[in-house]
């Protein structure tokens, strides 16, 4: 038996670079069940996180009792990492679980009807239409839906409604990838593929704690680690997370830097003649700008900016400048940090120019967080135009117009699409009075919660709400929609390396509860939405009808989903989009011939200034038309604009921790994992704490200046100068929806500021104090696994010492990680499982006999 709350990512299964991957099937059953106690297994994949790994559900007695990875699968090879194992099925199958619509009455939520709780959503927003037109409705949607759910849900907003006001909060976790992508080729679509981590020579990992958030990805790297001819790695992190434990250089920059590193790094290339220049001068554009701008960017000036040295700015370069592949990644040290857009075009250009791009083993992971980000943006249920259609091309919109059978007037492209920290301030203002909020929870994801709090309590504001659990943001609705979960209803999703899966439904929703689809074809119905025919907007009766509707809106485009039917995915593995008859087996990596979508007619956006984030618009992007070329986008550094003060002197940064998605509605649901990481702690340095006379486990205040939360302080390996919180923890578990005196959410302290071109908030640069409150009476309630372990109180050994010696001898089981030396070829992980006991470290990067550090 393997313990996967304790080992993360399995055993290893090594292999060198060219090689296939393993194969190993990890299953988890429910407690007492055996394979042959399974009725059925029903194809699905994970919706736990962006890695989409394809998985089976175990059905028995009509529910969900366990699940096991696809072996045939392209993304995971049968592997499941914790939270897919154990909080998918049982983060949903639970008895607090939504199962009749709730509607207020006299204040409170009361259990109600379909036909009652639509009736008032339709009046509502009838009223609303009616008296002030469709600029008061606004759409806040997911990262969590199925494909087929967000176009219907695109369709409506923008040809039913009327309104622009449409966004995911995929805008807190991915607008930047989307953006990135945008600016530098001409569309969104991830160039690279998860294959490329078996293929590189060097592997760089931006502002990503992979290790963490993608952990079945991260397994792949570990293989590639044990295995002959290991990839370097390169870790952009303030945090010591695993990434960073195996790096060969580790760059701790100072939150809020991001982009001076970069321009540092490009600056290296260009100086040592690391480039490609037939590459440069036949597929990009914009090269002497970029160079203008990097150029004050020495190391010494990168290492004064980010703290950090100087050699290691160097090196870092060197091993990017002279790999022969190299891959890289990104996601929310880069996405949430200030300039977000601009660092993250910076890891382009480094593909850019060194021609690293479409070839095995070079490409770019602009990551997403969640599971089905990419297909809001591919839909336009986040505020772009279906299709990756750009909103400031008329021809776009009238292609959109004709596919609904609709006037072109209808659809809102006067303007950009209002993101989602735009449509909770006109909330605020009174100008959208209908919100509807679907499958999210910004009462504990957005920044600055206080504020976020008051908008949805306004008395003017009508909150519809669309979940599975009553969580703190549905505390505040007027109307609650129960909905139907993962497993409990058919769709298909696309994870970041573009592969797509079918996800069948496996067992019926608990009570009433609704597939969001069935949600959003009703509200259509009742609405009375038509075509320019008088005929119904939207006629489908079936998942299956929204998903040939979208292939007809993907043809020709670059995410092209024509030769991907529901037929073809099922028994196998995803396909990665496009796949039509050019590329009848899906495309596993983009822009292998050095074409990029860009030209004017085709492209997804005319692009924004990456400073100030002013759009470049029609004509001028016209009149120096790329036509093909990738864009080296380049944006001039400016410091953050809260750094810490006499009165907040130190930096902090909310983020995500392996046992935990999101707002937890899932994964605290699962007692493994709950078991894990039960509630919110603060990590601060060893130095810091000294300096502060705080021990582990004392209870802390820390403050910004738009809030405060208390919890328990992990002593842990972080930047000196920074603060970090989990940002999972809200109140739903404590039986409050909000702080009532006790605040825990890391939100309550972030800054309401967003990138001026992904328009993503800044989550991780805002400037707190923290005080010692009270003394604690064990350790904080933080994992003792990955970024969150107690801070080495002894040396640390040299993480690549202690990896060459692996190296030398894989087949040695490291002596605090016997699991190390097991390869079986299938996992089974028990039930009930458990961390690791406190006190020990099965992370295994203490020196043997060190000690949790005492007061
Ligand atoms: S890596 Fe992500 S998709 Fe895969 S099992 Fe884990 S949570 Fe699910």
């Amino acid at each position: 038996m393997v313990d996967r709350v304790a080992n993360i990512w399995g055993s290893r299964t090594p292999f060198g670079r060219g090689a296939k991957w393993p194969v190993r099937v990890d299953q988890v059953l429910a407690d007492g069940l055996a394979e042959g106690d399974v009725d059925r297994w029903v194809q699905s994949a994970c919706v736990l996180c962006s890695n989409g790994c394809g998985c089976d559900i175990a059905v028995r007695d009509g529910r969900m009792v366990g699940v096991r990875g696809r072996g045939v699968d392209i993304v995971n090879h049968g592997r499941l990492g914790p939270k897919g194992l154990f909080a998918s099925w049982q983060g949903v199958d639970n008895r607090d679980r939504l199962t009749r619509p709730l509607v207020r009455r006299d204040g409170e939520l009361v259990e109600s009807d379909w036909d009652t709780a639509m009736e008032l959503v339709v009046s509502r927003s009838q009223r609303s239409l009616a008296e002030r037109g469709p600029l008061t409705h606004g759409f806040y949607t997911s990262g969590q839906l199925f494909l087929e759910e967000y176009y219907a849900l695109a369709i409506i907003g923008k040809a039913g409604v009327g309104t622009p006001h449409m966004d995911g909060n995929t805008r807190l976790c991915t607008a930047t990838a989307a953006a990135a992508m945008k600016q530098s080729f001409g569309c969104d679509g991830q160039p690279g593929s998860y294959r490329d981590i078996d293929e590189c020579d060097a592997l760089f990992l931006f502002g990503h704690n992979m290790a963490e958030t993608q952990t079945v990805l991260w397994a792949r790297v570990l293989d590639r680690i044990a295995g002959p001819d290991r990839p370097l790695i390169v870790c952009v992190d303030p945090r010591r997370t695993d990434v960073a434990v195996n790096a060969d250089v580790h760059l701790a920059v100072r939150p809020g830097t991001n982009l001076a590193l970069m321009n540092g790094l490009i600056r290296e290339l260009f100086d040592h003649g690391w480039i490609h220049q037939s590459y440069i001068d036949a597929h990009t554009v914009n090269v002497d700008e970029l160079r203008a701008v990097v150029d004050p960017w020495t190391p010494e000036a990168v290492g004064a900016e980010c703290g950090v040295q100087a050699g290691d700015v160097r090196r870092a370069a060197e091993i990017f400048g002279t790999s022969e592949r190299v891959l890289s990644t990104a996601l929310q040290g880069f996405y949430q940090s200030s300039q977000a857009t601009a660092a993250s075009c910076q890891i382009n250009n480094l593909h850019l120019v060194r021609g690293l791009l479409g070839r095995p083993g070079c490409g770019v992971l602009q990551m997403n967080g969640q599971p089905t980000a990419q297909n809001n943006r591919e839909c336009g249920a986040d505020g772009d135009l279906s299709g990756f259609r750009n909103w400031a091309n008329p021809s776009h919109v009238a292609e959109l117009a004709e596919l609904w059978n609709v006037d072109v007037d209808v659809i809102p492209h006067w303007a950009p699409p209002t993101h989602a920290m735009q449509i909770f301030r006109y909330a605020e203002e009174g100008s959208i009075d209908f919100l509807w909020i679907s499958a999210t929870n910004p009462a504990v994801s957005m920044p600055q919660l206080g504020r976020i709090r008051d908008i949805l309590a306004k008395p003017d504001l009508f909150v519809v709400v669309q979940d599975l659990y009553l969580t703190e943001t549905a505390a505040f609705a007027d109307v609650v929609l129960p909905a139907a979960a993962w497993g409990e209803k058919t769709g298909t999703f696309t994870n970041v390396d573009r592969t797509v899966h079918l996800s069948e439904k496996a067992v019926d929703p608990p009570g009433e509860a609704r597939s969001d689809l069935d949600i959003f074809l009703d509200y259509s119905r009742r609405m009375g939405f038509s075509d320019r025919d008088g005929k119904p907007l939207l006629t489908w009766r079936s998942p299956e009808d929204g998903y040939r509707a979208w292939q007809r809106c993907s043809r020709g485009r670059p995410c092209d989903y024509t030769g991907i039917s529901y037929q073809r995915l099922r028994g196998g593995s995803g396909i990665p989009w496009p796949c039509n008859e050019e590329h009848p087996d899906g495309t596993v990596r983009l822009y292998a011939d050095g074409n990029f979508p860009t030209d004017a007619d085709y492209c997804e956006t005319y692009g924004m200034d990456l400073l100030t984030g002013a759009s470049i618009g029609e004509k001028d992007y016209r009149a120096a038309d790329p036509a093909g070329k990738a864009i080296l986008r380049a944006g001039r550094y400016v410091p953050q604009h809260e750094p810490p003060d006499e009165e907040y002197p130190l930096q902090f940064s909310n983020g995500r921790t392996v046992y935990h998605f999101h707002t937890r509605t899932k994964t605290a649901r699962a007692p493994q994992l709950n078991r894990a990481a039960p509630a919110a702690w603060v990590e601060l340095s060893m130095a810091d704490a000294a300096r502060l006379d705080i021990h582990e486990g004392d209870l802390v205040s820390v403050r910004s200046r738009r809030g405060e939360l208390v919890a328990a302080v992990r002593v842990g390996d972080i930047r000196e100068g920074t603060v970090f919180v989990p940002f999972h923890y809200g109140y739903w578990d404590s039986g409050r929806s909000a702080p009532d005196g006790h605040p825990t959410a890391a939100n309550e302290l972030t800054l309401t500021e967003w990138d001026p071109v992904s328009k993503q908030p800044v989550f991780k640069n805002a400037a707190v104090n923290v005080q010692r409150r009270a003394a604690g009476e064990g350790p904080a309630p933080a994992p003792t696994t990955t970024a969150s372990r107690p801070a080495v109180t002894g040396r640390v050994p040299s993480p690549s010492a202690a990896r060459r010696r692996r190296l030398r001898n894989p087949s040695t089981p490291c002596p605090h990680r016997p699991w190390r030396a097991a390869r079986s070829r299938r996992e089974v992980s028990g039930l009930p499982g458990d961390a690791a006991p406190r006190g020990t470290d099965p992370g295994c990067h203490l020196p043997s006999g060190s000690r949790w550090p005492r007061r």
